[in-house]
């Protein structure tokens, strides 16, 4: 079962948007790696509030399941 963003259309993984939600995948790529990558505050901020958004987005789909 695979979802659409209301925003741009690209598909939703685990309530993130591939494209909306960028930072949360270079982070996920950051944090795969050995070296630990140290991000911006503004980078954190960013991913705060897409966790909050990708949040919202399971919760819709639930109310649709
Ligand atoms: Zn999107």
């Amino acid at each position: 079962m695979s979802s659409t963003c209301e925003d741009c259309g690209s598909k939703v993984y685990r309530g993130h948007c591939t494209w909306c939600h960028e930072e949360t995948y270079i982070a996920e790529q950051s944090w795969g790696n050995d070296e630990p990558t140290s991000f911006s505050a503004e980078f954190r901020h960013k991913l705060a509030e897409q966790e909050m958004e990708a949040k919202e987005i399971l919760e819709r789909q639930k109310v649709y399941e």
